[in-house]
């Protein structure tokens, strides 16, 4: 018999399937010559991690080293960052998804290329529609550029120092630039800057 519990759980089911099916897209892609290099080092691609009907995406720019030879999002020194700023408002890691617009390590973890970001964007954008966040959190001013300029907001896009925590609507979803917790590693004032503003997120915890 379908009730409300079964519905719930084939929606669960229907998001994972379609989850995987991105992710299965991504490790054959060769659209750029990231997985070449992937391919070369025996890094991994960093699809995304989290819970698949998570309110809350945070979408950073790229994997690291730590990531690429994982497979995990923001596991270094900025995803520690992250970490202690998801505690501080009490929001569980595992509530949320993170992931990032590149999908490989680009060498020396130099900036995106416009052709990388074109090839992955896609992959991006089904993950969106899959989980269907009400928040998308960009993290750094390439996230912000490329969501903002994807989401019909480009008149309103300025400098990340300006538009920092700010909450931007598209359709029924917020778009809410922060900076990248990089930033946060030796600098305090950012640290504190960042504190502020995820104190946004509490309102949109279940
Ligand atoms: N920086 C990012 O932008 N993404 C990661 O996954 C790690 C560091």
């Amino acid at each position: 018999m379908i009730n409300s519990k079964n519905l719930k759980v084939i929606r669960m089911n229907e998001t994972d399937q379609k989850l995987k099916e991105v992710k299965d897209n991504i490790l054959k892609c060769d659209k750029c010559p990231l997985k070449k290099f992937r391919d070369e080092n025996g890094y991994f691609p960093v699809v995304g991690q989290g819970n698949h009907n998570a309110d809350i995406v945070f979408i950073g720019e790229a994997p690291g080293l730590n990531e690429a030879k994982t497979g995990v999002p923001f596991c270094g020194a900025a995803g520690k960052i992250l970490d202690e700023l998801l505690e501080y408002v009490k929001i569980d890691r595992k509530d949320v998804y993170v992931t990032n617009i590149l999908k490989d390590r680009p060498p020396n973890n130099r900036d995106p290329e416009v052709s990388e970001i074109e090839a992955c964007l896609p992959y991006l954008e089904k993950q969106i529609e899959i989980i269907k966040p009400k928040v998308i959190c960009t993290l750094g001013r390439y996230s912000m550029s490329v969501i903002m300029e994807k989401f019909d907001l480009a008149d309103k896009l300025d400098s990340i120092s300006k538009i920092h925590g700010k909450e931007f609507g598209y359709k029924e979803m917020k778009i809410i630039p922060l900076y990248h917790p990089a930033v946060a590693v030796y600098n305090r004032d950012r640290k504190e800057e960042l504190k502020k503003d995820f104190e946004i997120l509490k309102k949109y915890t279940k």
